[in-house]
């Protein structure tokens, strides 16, 4: 079996399994007063202090959370609601067009509840957002703008953001900027002190941790009208008992990840390079997408004209080979990638791509499988042609 989904879910890091186990054993909430919740707490403590030093900022910066996307909602409607209780003036987001659905989709529920405005900002071909873009997306009159989000790498085709580049664009208007950073910490060292950003968003089970938790990096003196009411934990921006055991093993496989980092993305960078090059040999008339120099070390992604990326997926999978596709479906129709549109594909390209996405724990074994499976994938995914009538 060859697993080149490492951008959807990593397997858990044996340290990180290690941690959560230990901790699973034991009874105690970190808020109680007693021993046990003492011990709990201690633990949390600890963990935070890992996270924080893995990703630049103060422990009292990080608010965790269960994952992802629960830290963009929290992002998205705390802040901008925050902002806009601040100053009633402040009516407009502005969001990069090639995020992730858990940025997406708060950004419509706050246009289509009315509450805010959105500008969407357009990506170049390679898919990054240019400062020119986000300066243009501002306007003339930024003044009603109550927060920025823009991805740091994007999940589909793996492209990197200029955080810094972006946040100076918006320092000088005094704008509050969120970055969902999910797929980032396993392959760039993120540094939230040196970002400019107000906030930012970590997920567990994309960098060797589990499932279900993650964080929000809060600077400081960034506001945010809490979505959840309750206990009062995590600074009040996130009330819920803490996963005590989720959370030492996500900082258990930050700090693998901190150690491993430079020798894994060179490493990878090479087992990349190879499956790209091995695809083109199989078929020369893919077309790789995204940048392919400003891009994860671990994402390769292909259109292959003439096939639909599900059909392909499924293909593969029959073979043992786990890979992901972009587009989503809708009533059974495979829609196109919305991060391919905006790079400027067609919508017949933006539903013929396949994302392969390798790992820590991946080695040449797994691209040799992929390299026997791709051709006889494509030759009956060429004779089953693309469908009519999909938008
Ligand atoms: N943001 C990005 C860029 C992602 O890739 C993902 C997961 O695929 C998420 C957010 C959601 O994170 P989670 O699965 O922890 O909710």
């Amino acid at each position: 079996m060859a697993y080149l989904d490492h951008a959807a879910t990593t397997p858990m890091f044996p340290e990180a399994i290690a941690a959560m186990t230990e901790l699973l054993a034991m009874p105690g909430n970190p808020s109680s007063l007693h021993a046990s919740g003492r011990v709990a707490r201690r633990h949390v403590e600890e963990a935070r202090e890992v996270v924080a030093r893995v990703l630049g900022c103060r422990p009292a910066e990080v608010v965790f959370t269960s994952g992802g996307t629960e830290a963009n909602n929290i992002a998205l409607k705390g802040i901008a609601w925050s902002e806009r209780e601040q100053n009633p003036a402040k009516r407009r987001i502005v969001v990069s067009s090639v995020e992730h659905h858990a940025v997406l989709d708060p950004t419509h529920w706050l246009q289509d509840s009315n509450e805010f405005d959105v500008t969407w900002v357009p990506v170049d071909h390679f898919g990054r957002v240019t400062p020119q873009a986000l300066r243009e997306a501002l306007g003339d009159d930024p003044s009603d703008v109550a927060l920025v989000s823009v991805m740091m790498a994007n999940n589909e085709v793996g492209t990197t953001n200029d955080i810094a580049a972006l946040t100076a664009v918006t320092r000088e208007f005094g704008i509050r900027f969120h970055t969902d950073a999910v797929q980032a910490p396993a392959w760039l060292d993120v540094n939230f002190a040196e970002l400019g950003v107000c906030a930012m968003t970590v997920s567990a089970h994309k960098v060797g941790g589990p499932h279900g938790v993650g964080a929000l990096i809060v600077s400081r003196d960034c506001k945010i009208t809490p979505l959840v009411h309750g206990g009062g934990q995590e600074r009040d921006i996130r009330s819920g008992t803490l996963d005590a055991p989720a959370i030492v093993a996500f900082a258990a496989a930050l700090d693998v990840v901190s150690e491993r980092r430079t020798t894994e993305v060179a490493r990878i960078r090479a087992l990349r390079d190879s499956l790209v090059e091995q695809v083109f040999a199989v078929a020369p008339d893919a077309i790789f997408n995204g940048d392919p120099e400003g891009r994860l070390a671990n994402n390769a992604h292909f259109t292959f004209p003439g096939c639909l990326g599900d059909s392909l997926l499924m293909l593969l999978d029959a073979q043992g080979v786990e890979c992901s596709v972009g587009s989503a479906c809708s009533a059974g129709v495979p829609q196109p990638s919305h991060v391919l549109l905006a790079m400027g594909e067609t919508a017949d390209h933006a539903r013929s791509t396949l994302r392969f996405s390798l790992g820590y724990s991946s080695g040449a074994s797994d691209v040799d499988e992929l390299i026997t499976a791709l051709p006889v994938a494509l030759e009956r995914g060429r004779r089953a042609g693309m469908p009519r009538g999909a938008a």
